[in-house]
């Protein structure tokens, strides 16, 4: 059985008074038997990494360089993430893919960089509203992730998790249906499985307004291996919740 993750994306919100309070907050609250993470804005991961680690509490970055290091004013690479105690990466966010203009090449080269420095990636993807209105998600879907695959190819796959997240569901209150992500669930499994990855022990995360009413009926779908949580991973008790939806779901 796939163990469950819930990952927190703090996007671009924090200061060093309001992670120590959130962080606070979780003391006692991350159960046994999930794995979780938090995602906070660049400067704040030595100082969250340390607040976490003693909670079983990992720590992502939202973003990374493709280059090793040099004259690339404003990125960070993947071995400073590693330097400062990060775990995880999102990468290709639809943040990242809309308001910096990140295509499927790019973010599938982020990926290849990701695992070749030792970090986890969690590979972002998701169609819009017109998308889905015109009966192409599972197509657009399928390309994000088929991106990937063909430069990384299948083995090195299986070492990237999956966070399957509707743009017209993120920060907009509006979740997909436990059903709905369900579906587009199973269509990334059996694409992963056509493309020859060892599936079985691929993760896929649905994000996109998660919140501790929601998550335990996404939590039940038999695809579904976890959240990538936005707004709702600010607030202590509402991440915290939904942690202990995901331990319930597992037991
Ligand atoms: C996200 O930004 O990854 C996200 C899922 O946000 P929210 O939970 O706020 O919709």
């Amino acid at each position: 059985m796939r163990k469950k993750l819930v990952v927190g994306n703090w996007k671009m919100n924090g200061d060093r008074a309001r992670n120590l309070a959130l962080i606070d907050g979780l003391k006692g609250r991350i159960p046994a038997g999930v794995e979780v993470a938090v995602c906070p804005p660049s400067p704040y991961l030595a100082q969250v990494q340390a607040l976490g680690e003693p909670l079983g509490l990992a720590v992502g970055a939202q973003d990374l360089s493709p280059r090793k290091e040099g004259a690339f004013t404003g990125d960070v690479a993947a071995a400073m993430l590693l330097d400062v105690g990060c775990e995880w990466v999102l990468v290709g966010h639809s943040e990242r893919r809309t308001l910096h203009g990140e295509g499927n090449g790019l973010v599938a080269e982020k990926v290849a960089v990701a695992l070749e420095a030792g970090l986890k990636p969690i590979l972002c993807v998701g169609e819009t509203l017109a998308e889905r209105d015109g009966g192409q998600a599972e197509e657009v879907v399928r390309s994000q992730v088929m991106s990937v695959v063909s430069l990384l190819g299948a083995d090195a796959m299986a070492r990237v998790v999956v966070a399957y997240e509707p743009v017209w569901a993120i920060g907009t209150g509006r979740t997909a249906t436990p059903e709905q992500a369900e579906l587009m669930h199973a269509c990334i499994r059996e694409c992963l499985e056509l493309a020859g990855v060892a599936v079985a022990g691929v993760r896929i995360l649905y994000g996109g307004s998660v919140t501790a009413a929601n998550a335990a009926a996404l939590f039940a779908q038999p695809n579904i291996d976890g959240a990538l949580v936005g707004g709702a991973s600010l607030v202590a008790d509402g991440f915290s919740s939904i942690c202990a939806a995901a331990a319930a779901a597992a037991s």
